[in-house]
């Protein structure tokens, strides 16, 4: 049985990092769940609450789940579940779950305002939604409509393609700007981090250990079994310091000028894999740009601009260029990427693993090895889809270089000011409002759509702005083919599959989808013969193509799959040159900097706000949407501020006393914890907190949102600052703190 007990002892809390050594502090993090036996008619399936969906072990009595379990043979977890995974029954069997379709009887929308919930049947709401979108579509246009939507599951996709709709995500806030320095640097971006196999590994801002998405964590764990040397530079001294041989406080945003520093030694001192750069990389074509470039990016320039001192950026520099392997990893929300300077950052550490000659090679960064399972696209061929709006809402077109990722910080703007009565339909799925930096500009916007539909497992805040409420399924309740991408060096697939079924009404993905595609675009959701597409049959057809099986019945008795082979490095890149590109001519070509140079981020220390403003992920959620697990929270709350004890002092705040945090657009009241972990000019806030619904009975009025201290975007700002790339800049605000 799950218990609080069983969480803390499995998964255990960040408090245990704190104290013990990395070897036990791991153990009590994610202990190993072998140690209870799998009982025989336990099913295979995969968490869904983070991308390394880590395989599980379901064992249910009675129609009730009894375990939840880590895979042991799935190499991402290794056994293991975090703090998450272990408790998701929770999130199935929450009290406070959507149940039935519902739809918003009083027209004023808003916080003040009770939306007179009315339970309809599905019937009602899909034939509604068909019309509201329909008559929206034929009056104004398909740039009337705006998704907020991840670009999955492949059927929601498909919808918004087929009606010309333009999707906003959280990638700006993400690693939507590494995904683009990636493709051009190395061909393709990546997750996958042969940590295990390094012998020196430098982390800027990288906190996987807290942030608990175990395939990155179990790498470091096995890199320091394997006698890797660990540096960490980050602001705070975060669970992952805990596992780190040397851990230096730098200043927020001076990631960027340690990183050139090591770029000048390394050039200098031709501590670099020659034969790697001359083979694999356009280095010998620009090799006099690019050291003269890194010339002025001394150890003793990058002390002034991080408070870390010359002589160590230098030895760090000639331990990185002198061990082989040696590795930097990036990942999404790694703190150095956060800031305006996110562009140079990402390009600065993709050149250090370029220099290391680690790309696709043992103990470096790689291009996963999977399984090829066709798309949903290619089994059932869509007609030709309409051209999407050339204006977007965020304004992203602006940014010619950004990919195709959406933009969470200028949505706000767009929408209020720059077009401001465009947006009639909303479909919102898979994103919280307090995703959103100045989530209440955002919500002012969201007061005068005329129709918004939303697809959730809880009742979360947006639905105060919402006028039908679909009920969806959750991961325990669905069925996928998941192929692994983090630490995949053969290709290996783990099942997704209905542990239970979805309680009350609530529906999956794709039958939403579909039975909307049906009503407003059926031509899209037709199969050659005429028929419908079905999710079913494209799981079939997806385990047939990819040989994995006769049919996803067959697939899902296996659980998980595994081809092992031997892992052959690449000697060509997805590069236009097919080479790795230290120096990017795609770059200069748009007027844009080929090589990376020294930027600060946005906003420093000033009279009015003297404190850097960091927020970061608490490693017992999944960001904001698990704080209405009772167990989670019990690990969790109070929410506390993180100040330096020299600072709380100097403002009279004791520990655990209230203070107030100001930012120029908001501001946010909690607890204050006085701690030596973080540097004497930087308050740390836990992101996730502060949900308003009424309707969550665990979470809702809980906590703060550290959104509310954080800027939205004017695209222009972007475009001006130079953020060419679109940082959406969650760690570049400045803050005052007072008593309350
Ligand atoms: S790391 Fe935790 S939340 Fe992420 S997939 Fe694994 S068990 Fe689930």
């Amino acid at each position: 049985m799950i218990t609080r007990r069983t969480v803390l002892h499995n998964a255990g809390a960040a408090a245990a990092l704190s104290l013990a050594p990395w070897r036990d502090a791991f153990a009590a993090y994610f202990e190993q769940s072998q140690s209870v036996p799998y009982p025989p008619e336990s099913i295979v399936t995969a968490c869904g609450f983070c991308d390394s969906a880590c395989g599980m072990r379901a064992t249910v009595q009675d129609g009730a789940i009894r375990f939840l379990q880590g895979l042991p043979e799935d190499p991402h977890n290794e056994g293991r579940l975090c703090a998450k995974g272990t408790t998701a029954a929770w999130v199935k069997n929450d009290p406070d779950r959507l149940k039935f379709p519902m739809k918003r009887t009083n027209p004023r929308k808003g916080v003040e305002e009770d939306p007179g919930w009315v339970r309809i049947s599905w019937t009602e709401a899909l034939d509604t939604i068909a019309a509201r979108f329909g008559e929206i579509r034929e009056k104004y246009g398909s740039e009337a409509l705006l998704a907020i939507s991840r670009g999955s599951p492949a059927w929601f996709a498909r919808l918004y393609n087929a009606l010309g709709m333009e999707r906003i995500d959280h990638n700006d806030l993400c690693y939507g700007v590494d995904i683009v320095v990636s493709q051009r640097t190395i061909g393709a971006h990546s997750f996958a981090w042969d940590l295990e196999n390094a012998k020196y590994i430098v982390l800027f801002g990288w906190d996987f250990m807290a942030r608990a998405k175990l395939s990155l964590a179990n790498r470091l764990l096995h890199a320091k079994e394997n006698g890797a040397r660990v540096v960490g530079f980050n602001p705070l001294h975060t669970p992952t310091a805990r596992f780190c041989d040397e851990w230096h406080p730098v200043r927020p945003g001076g990631d960027l000028a340690i990183a050139l520093a090591m770029i000048h030694v390394l050039l200098k001192e031709n501590l670099f894999d020659r034969d790697f750069a001359e083979k694999y990389t356009n280095f010998p074509q620009y090799e006099a740009d690019i050291r003269a470039h890194f010339e002025k990016y001394s150890p003793e320039w990058a002390e002034t601009e991080s408070d870390v001192p010359a002589s160590v950026i230098r030895r760090i520099a000639r331990e990185y260029g002198s061990a082989r392997p040696a590795v930097t990893p990036l990942h999404k929300k790694t703190l150095a990427a956060n800031y305006q300077n996110a562009a140079p950052v990402c390009h600065a550490i993709a050149i250090l693993n370029i220099l290391a000659g680690n790309i696709d090679r043992p103990g470096g960064r790689y291009f996963p090895r999977t399984i090829s399972i066709p798309a949903l696209d290619a089994i059932y061929p869509p007609p030709a889809y309409p051209k999407l709006p050339s204006k977007r809402i965020d304004g992203r077109e602006k940014l010619p270089l950004a990919g195709n990722y959406g933009m969470f910080s200028t949505i706000a703007d767009g929408m209020t000011r720059v077009y401001p009565d465009r947006v009639k339909g909303i479909f919102w799925t898979g994103y919280h409002l307090n995703s959103f930096p100045q989530p209440r500009l955002l919500a002012e916007a969201l007061k005068k759509v005329e129709f918004m539909v939303i697809v959730d497992i809880l009742p979360m805040d947006a639905m105060y702005y919402a006028d039908i409420v679909l009920p969806n399924t959750m991961f325990l309740e669905g069925s996928d083919i998941l192929n692994r991408t983090y630490n995949a060096k053969s290709p290996f697939v783990v099942v997704r599959q209905p542990v239970t079924p979805g309680p009350f009404e609530t529906r999956s993905s794709a039958f939403i989808a579909i039975e909307l595609g049906k009503r407003l675009v059926p031509d899209y959701f037709r199969k050659a013969d005429g028929g419908w597409i079905s999710s079913s049959e494209l799981l079939d057809e997806q385990t047939r193509r990819a040989g994995l099986g006769e049919n996803f019945a067959e697939l899902r008795k296996k659980g998980f799959l595994a081809r092992e082979q031997p892992f052959t490095p690449r000697t060509t890149f997805a590069t236009a040159t097919g080479k790795c590109q230290i120096y990017v001519p795609e770059f200069a070509a748009r007027g844009y900097e080929p090589l990376p140079n020294w930027h600060p981020k946005r906003e420093s220390p000033s009279p009015q706000f003297p404190y850097y403003l960091i927020t970061y992920l608490p490693g017992e959620h999944k960001r904001n949407s698990t704080q209405n697990n009772p167990i989670l929270m019990e690990i969790s709350l109070p929410m506390r501020v993180k100040i330096h004890p020299s600072t709380a002092r100097k403002h009279g705040i004791g520990d655990g006393s209230l203070v107030r945090v100001r930012s120029r657009v908001g501001e946010i009241t909690a607890q204050a914890q006085l701690t030596e972990t973080v540097r004497p000019d930087v308050v740390v806030v836990p992101h996730g907190y502060g949900h308003k619904s009424p309707w969550l009975s665990v979470a809702g009025g809980v906590g703060e949102t550290d959104n509310d201290l954080i800027p939205a975007l004017r695209i222009e700002d972007l475009v001006e600052s130079g953020n060419w790339l679109g940082s959406g800049c969650i760690m570049d605000c400045v803050v005052a703190i007072e008593p309350a």
